[in-house]
C-alpha cells in the first residue's frame, strides 16, 4: 500500500496494480494447464453418456483456457476474453445442474476460487454476486429444496471466505510492490524505479510526446552534519530535504533516491530554460526550509534537458557531470546557470525612450 501519501501519483498505484496484474497472469497460466489436466477426461465421459452438450462446453472451455495459457506462457499476453468466459462457466455449470444434478454442485466451488483468481477483484465480486442469483433459481429448480439450501449457502461461504482471502493477498502484494519501489527512509523512488522510469521519459521524448528534464541533486556538505550531529540526524536530514522538495514539484515530476544523499528528480513537459528556473527554486526552497532546526541546508543542482538521439546513460551522465560542475563552481548553486530574463523596463522610462 502507498504509505507515503505524497507519492501515491496515478503512476505508483500503476506500478503497485502491474504487480497484482502479473500475479493473476500467473495463476490464469497455471489454471489453463490444469484444466487441460483435469477436464479433458470429462469430455469422453460426456461423451460416453450422451451427454453431447455438455461434452461441446467443456471441449470448448479447455481449448479456450489452454490456448490462452500457451499464449501467456510464449508471449506474456491474455488472450480469454473474461467475462464471455465467466458466463460460458456459469451457463454450462447452470445447464449440469439440470442435466446432471447435483453432481455438478462440486464444479461451482472450484469455479468462484478461479474467478476470484483470475479476474480484478471488484469485477469477480460482481461476478460471483451475479453467478450467485443465477444459482439461487437454478437450484431450487433442479434440485431437492434441502440439496439446493445447503449448495446455496456453501457457495454464499466459499465466495465471502475467498473474497476475503483475495483482499488480504491484494493488500500484501500492494505493500510488496510499494516496498519494491520506494526507499524506505525517504519514502522517495529507489534506484531500482529510475532507469526505466528514465527509459519511458526518453521513448516519449523520442516520439515526441513531451520534452523532459532529469535534475541531480546532492546535499552540500552532508558528511559535516553526520559528523557534528550524528547519523540520525543526518537522516532526519534526508527525510526532511524530500518533504521539502515534494512541496515545491509539480504534479507530475518523480522524485528519486538513487544513493546517500543523492536524489534526482524528472521534470515532465519543461521547456530547458524553464526546468533550470524550477531547478533553482527547489534551490532556494530548501536553503530557505527549516529541515534541521538551527542549521541551514543547501544542495547543489547539475540539470539536464534530454537531448534528442541521446542515450539514457548519457542523459544521467550529463546530469551528474552539471551537478559536479556547480559543486566545483562553490556549491548552492544550479549548473548550468539559471540566468533570469530581463524583467520590462517601467512604462516611464519606456515613454522617455520612445519619446
Ligand atoms: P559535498 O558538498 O562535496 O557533496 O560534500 P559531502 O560531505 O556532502 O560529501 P558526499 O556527498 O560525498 O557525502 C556523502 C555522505 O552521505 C557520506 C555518508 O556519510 C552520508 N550518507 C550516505 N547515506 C546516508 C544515510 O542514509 N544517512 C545518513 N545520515 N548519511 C548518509
Ligand atoms: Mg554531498
Ligand atoms: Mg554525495
Amino acid at each position: 500500500m502507498c504509505t507515503f501519501k505524497a507519492f501515491c501519483t496515478p503512476r505508483a498505484r500503476a506500478q503497485e496494480e502491474d504487480f497484482i496484474a502479473d500475479f493473476r497472469l500467473n495463476f490464469e497460466m497455471y489454471f489453463g494447464a490444469l484444466t487441460l489436466l483435469v477436464l479433458s477426461p470429462y469430455v469422453i465421459i460426456h461423451l460416453w453418456q450422451k451427454h453431447f452438450t455438455m461434452a461441446a462446453a467443456t471441449i470448448f472451455i479447455v481449448l479456450l483456457s489452454s490456448c490462452n495459457s500457451l499464449s501467456i506462457y510464449r508471449r506474456g499476453i491474455q488472450t480469454l476474453p473474461l467475462t464471455y468466459f465467466f458466463l460460458l462457466l456459469l451457463s454450462t455449470l447452470v445447464a449440469g445442474l439440470f442435466t446432471q444434478g447435483p453432481n455438478v454442485i462440486f464444479w461451482c466451488y472450484p469455479f468462484a476460487f478461479i474467478i476470484l483468481s483470475i479476474v480484478d477483484h471488484r469485477q469477480a465480486r460482481m461476478m460471483l454476486g451475479f453467478s450467485l442469483l443465477v444459482f439461487i433459481p437454478a437450484a431450487f429448480y433442479a434440485l431437492e429444496t434441502s440439496i439446493a439450501a445447503s449448495f446455496l449457502a456453501s457457495y454464499l461461504l466459499v465466495c465471502l471466505f475467498g473474497d476475503i482471502v483475495v483482499n488480504l493477498v491484494d493488500q500484501s502484494q500492494k505493500q510488496q510492490a510499494h516496498l519494491a519501489t520506494t526507499d524506505p527512509l525517504t519514502g522517495a523512488y529507489n534506484r531500482r524505479t529510475f532507469l526505466p522510469r528514465l527509459d519511458e521519459a526518453a521513448e516519449s521524448c523520442r516520439r515526441g510526446i513531451g520534452t523532459a528534464s532529469l535534475i541531480a541533486i546532492d546535499i552540500d556538505y552532508f558528511k559535516k552534519i553526520n559528523d557534528s550531529l550524528g547519523h540520525l540526524t543526518g537522516d532526519e536530514a534526508l527525510k526532511g530535504l524530500v518533504h521539502t522538495l515534494l512541496g515545491r514539484k509539480r504534479k507530475l515530476d518523480t522524485i528519486f533516491r538513487t544513493g546517500g544523499e543523492e536524489f534526482f528528480v524528472l521534470a515532465h513537459n519543461i521547456e530547458p530554460g524553464e526546468s533550470l528556473a524550477f531547478a533553482d527554486g527547489l534551490r532556494m526552497t530548501v536553503q530557505e526550509a527549516d529541515i534541521l532546526p538551527g542549521q541551514r541546508i543547501t544542495i547543489s543542482i547539475g540539470v539536464a534537458s534530454y537531448r534528442e538521439g541521446q542515450s539514457v546513460d548519457a542523459w544521467i551522465h550529463q546530469a551528474d557531470t552539471n551537478l559536479y560542475e556547480a559543486k566545483r563552481r562553490g556549491r548552492n548553486r544550479v549548473w548550468p546557470p539559471y540566468v533570469k530574463e530581463p524583467s520590462e523596463p517601467p512604462a516611464k522610462l519606456v515613454q522617455s525612450v520612445t519619446g
